[in-house]
């Protein structure tokens, strides 16, 4: 390794490199590729931005509200001041605070409105996911191909599904089996069982809209542990639904009480935190990346590591930061970038619409504990034949609860006493409700790119935002919110409310696209194992990589295609081609 307070010359060892692999990231991707590596016997050094972090002790996991100073909520200066866009994301409250960037330290120019939520620590955004996790179907990797939008895939389901087959078993995802096309099954464990309401309002959709299904949730939560799971010290979920604040039981996947863990007991990974990776170097002699270019946020110090073969996971918008200021004689605008296509084609879900209301009845019931996940209604629209005015389709997420005072507004009615606190043992009336994430078509004039003169404190440029939805995303919308409304009043539910909230661009933290795979190296930036078309021990595998997007949520994916790439990297370094 070399190291320098200064910016270093960029003389990279060729023969002995520091290191086998570097996975840039430790999130949902970059820990994934950390355990494959790791576990073929590659020496693996995993560099990310984030803090350090212990499994099993997360700051505020146990910490009851009343010793919260503002009892979880977030004072509005501190939001002011440093969570002005964390804040405006999901997730964000006093107890989870910790685990998001302070916008102020960390700023990035919006040319257009656009949400970039993003993590603090080692583990990335794994750490505080909503663990929803859902295969892609076969028309999702045919999509672009079908309709002309955006570059086909060099991939199908086909290629894919032992990959899902593989990953999904570490993970534990819990998941009923429903033999549905647009939702293919997976590797699950048993599933949270739907409650009375949840059950009513299947039935009621199942038989006045055919076609359409409610099922459980499919979410990475342990319902019955396996051996593999509990080898890693990681136990059964113990529906407290404290997720967001990080879970000593392991009870619900990250990448820090599963994939890294993995990783270490190999021997073979070190793990880097505080690191920030600014670059990839590329040496023109051989054509391949060299190693990779980072600043230590704390020391300020900056030092180049090499490898073999390097992989890019920092989160879609990160990953984009770094290959596109790994700039070189060969390559002037981003490292592999003779196509251009490098931050093009950005995409992520549209969200904000769906419906809710009250459900008559069902007094005498109630359920035990906090289900970590409620419904899932599968893509219905634009399967067999076109429907809507618009492309593609959406899914719901949702849930039946009944409202105490610890939920909904009840939280907030002001009282004192014996009158109260017997008030308040008693749940209110059943409520339901449905939200949906829909698929926004890829454009190529959705991008990313850097400022020409701004940096951060670290000398990162700073990454420039300009998307925008179009009036496809407009219409799925609006059926997404005129849908669920259809379903909720035929299921017999009174004060049915729709919403149809515009949402910015990033809002719904799956943010996708940008080093597009493809077939044609004019027009994508990765083949169709994640390998950069140009720099062949290069390899993107978050969420950049992604062609289009489906409208289930993405992070599975990630995984299923990181391992894919990992094998095949495999190959190729064992065969010398890399
Ligand atoms: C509240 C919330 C709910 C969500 N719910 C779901 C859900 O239900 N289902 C689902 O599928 N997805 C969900 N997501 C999205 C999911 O978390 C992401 O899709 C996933 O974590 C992305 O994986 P990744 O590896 O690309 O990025 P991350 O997991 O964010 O990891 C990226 C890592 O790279 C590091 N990094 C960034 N830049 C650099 C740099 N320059 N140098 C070094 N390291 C760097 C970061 O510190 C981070 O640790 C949710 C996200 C949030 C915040």
């Amino acid at each position: 390794m070399t190291k320098s307070k200064i910016t270093p010359p960029l003389m990279i060892k060729t023969k002995n490199y520091d290191f086998d692999a570097i996975v840039v990231g430790s999130g949902m991707s970059g820990g994934y590729a950390a355990k494959e590596f790791c576990e073929k016997g590659y020496k693996t050094l995993v560099l990310d931005r984030g803090k350090p972090i212990e499994h099993g002790k997360y700051e505020t996991e146990f910490k009851p509200p009343w010793e919260m100073e503002f009892r979880g909520q977030m004072h509005r200066d501190e939001i002011k001041e440093n969570y002005f866009i964390q804040k405006k994301g999901h997730g964000v409250s006093d107890y989870t605070k910790h685990y998001y960037i302070n916008d102020q330290e960390n700023p990035y120019v919006q040319e257009k409105p656009y949400l970039w939520t993003r993590s603090s620590k080692v583990g990335g955004k794994s750490v505080i996911w909503g663990r929803q996790s859902y295969r892609w179907n076969k028309m999702d990797f045919e999509a672009n191909k079908k309709d002309g939008h955006g570059i086909d895939w060099p991939i199908r389901y086909d290629d894919l599904a032992p990959w899902y087959d593989y990953v999904e078993p570490f993970i534990g995802i819990s998941g009923s089996y429903e033999n549905l096309e647009e939702l293919p099954d997976g590797q699950f464990l048993p599933p949270l069982p739907l409650n009375v309401v949840e059950r009513q309002i299947k039935a009621s959709v199942e038989t006045n809209f055919p076609g359409r299904k409610v099922i459980p949730a499919r979410v990475a939560h342990l319902t019955e542990p396996q051996a593999i799971h509990i080898a890693l010290g990681r136990g059964q979920c113990q529906s407290r639904n404290e997720c967001g604040r990080g879970c000593s039981w392991g009870g619900y996947y990250s990448s820090v009480s599963g994939a890294l863990p993995a990783a270490k007991r190999t021997g073979n990974l070190t793990l880097t935190a505080n690191a920030q990776v600014q670059e990839v170097l590329y040496d023109s002699k051989t054509g391949k990346a060299s190693g990779v270019r980072y600043v230590d946020t704390v020391s300020g110090e900056t030092t180049i590591v090499t490898a073999r073969v390097i992989f890019m996971c920092a989160s879609t918008l990160g990953t984009l930061q770094i290959l596109m200021n790994s700039t070189s004689d060969s390559y002037p605008s981003g490292i592999g970038n003779t196509s251009g296509v490098l931050g093009h084609y950005i995409m992520d879900h549209i969200e904000g619409s769906g419906a809710r209301g009250t459900v008559p009845g069902h007094l005498e019931s109630y359920y035990q504990g906090r289900k970590p996940g409620g419904v899932y209604i599968p893509r219905f629209k634009n399967i067999k034949e076109q429907q809507g005015d618009y492309l593609r389709g959406f899914g719901y997420q949702g849930g039946a609860t009944r409202p105490t005072r610890t939920n909904a507004g009840r939280a907030k009615q002001a009282g004192i006493g014996k009158s109260f606190k017997e008030e308040n043992r008693i749940p209110g009336n059943w409520q339901f409700g449905i939200w949906s994430f829909g698929e926004v078509l890829p454009n190529f004039n959705n991008r990313v790119f850097l400022h020409a003169s701004k940096k951060d404190q670290w000398g990162m440029p700073l990454l420039v935002t300009d998307v925008a939805y179009g009036q496809n995303e407009e219409k799925m919308k609006k059926d997404m919110m005129d849908s669920a409304v259809d379903m909720l009043k035929a299921a017999g539910l009174k004060n049915v409310q729709g919403t149809n909230k515009p949402m910015p661009p990033g809002r719904s933290i799956h943010e996708m696209g940008g080093a597009c795979m493809g077939h044609d190296p004019k027009n994508s930036y990765l083949n169709q194992w994640n390998q950069s078309h140009e720099v062949s021990n290069l390899f993107v595998t978050d969420g950049a990589a992604f062609s289009s997007v489906s409208c289930v949520n993405p992070s599975i994916t990630f995984m299923a295609l990181t391992a894919r790439a990992v094998d095949y990297a495999d190959q190729q370094l064992k065969a010398g081609a890399i």
